[in-house]
């Protein structure tokens, strides 16, 4: 089949689906299973493609709205690319705001601790650790998928050595039996969608682990106990950085004003949402 055929036959697959970006999607696989750029695409049309039939098969699997970065196992996060699968959360560009404020706060502080709850993909801990060369992470996740992934994801970039994953469950565990060194931070994007809003999410994002997503009636039940659990870990300065979701922010600033936390900060993602709350003690 040459090159231009499939494509065309990729972009059918996918427009019939109402698949959003067809056009790119369909490049995209082209990219991943038949290894041609994207952007040497339309400069070889003539090309005659062999082994098409996989790519066929994955953009009929996405027409099922599974999401792309499940079907080619991969998304780029933060410069760097991470493996990923069903059953962990696929990261997202609003996420990229919350380790890049976590970076500027931490500024050139040596040796810094801190603890992500919920690590998923594990795309905020590595990117953390990539970034800060003498950082040192704990990583909790109930779920031990997530920690077999966010393992992979640390050991391509050689971050294993200052990362130590843990399973923990928030909402039940005790922090005593995680015999933690005090930290500089605590960095999460827990579940934040409450049960109603899941309702109307996208069937892609449905798609996705819900106990990623969702979190109980109000969607606020994660901070309230990350802030409970971790508080008296935190050194005199140290912080909370978190993604919160639409309309969260003062909800999220009252559970921290509670505990003595007072200077919240909140940043806007590219949509103009506040989307990222970090504040400290002092
Ligand atoms: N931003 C995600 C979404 O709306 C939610 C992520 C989360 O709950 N932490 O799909």
């Amino acid at each position: 089949m040459k090159l231009k055929t499939l494509f065309e036959e990729l972009v059918n697959i996918l427009k019939k689906a109402d698949i959003e970006n067809p056009q790119l999607e369909a490049l995209i696989i082209i990219q991943e299973i038949l290894k041609i750029p994207k952007h040497k695409v339309f400069l070889d049309l003539d090309l005659e493609v062999k082994d098409y039939q996989e790519a066929v098969k994955i953009a009929t699997e996405r027409s099922k709205k599974i999401p792309l970065a499940y079907l080619i196992k991969k998304r780029e996060f933060f410069g760097l690319e991470f493996y990923v699968e069903e059953g962990v959360l696929i990261p997202r560009p609003e996420t990229e705001i919350l380790v890049e404020k976590v970076l500027q706060k931490l500024g050139n502080l040596k040796n810094p601790v801190g603890l992500e709850v919920g690590v998923g993909s594990g795309c905020i801990s590595v990117s953390l650790l990539h970034s800060k060369k003498d950082l040192k992470m704990y990583a909790l996740d109930i779920s031990e998928k997530a920690l077999k992934i966010t393992k992979i994801n640390a050991e391509k970039y050689n971050l294993l050595d200052r990362l130590t994953l843990i399973k923990f469950d928030v909402i039940k565990d005790d922090t005593k039996d995680l015999n933690l060194d005090k930290l500089d931070f605590v960095v999460s994007n827990p579940p934040y969608v409450s049960e109603d809003e899941y309702e109307n999410l996208q069937e892609e994002v449905k798609k996705e682990p819900k106990e990623a997503l969702i979190s109980g009636k109000v969607g606020t039940e994660f901070y309230e106990k990350i802030v409970e659990k971790f508080k008296d870990y935190l050194k005199e300065d140290g912080f909370f950085a978190f993604e919160i979701g639409i309309n969260q922010a003062e909800k999220v600033k009252s559970i921290l004003e509670k505990i003595g936390f007072k200077n919240a900060k909140v940043y806007k993602d590219l949509a103009g949402i506040d989307r990222v709350l970090i504040a400290s003690k002092i």
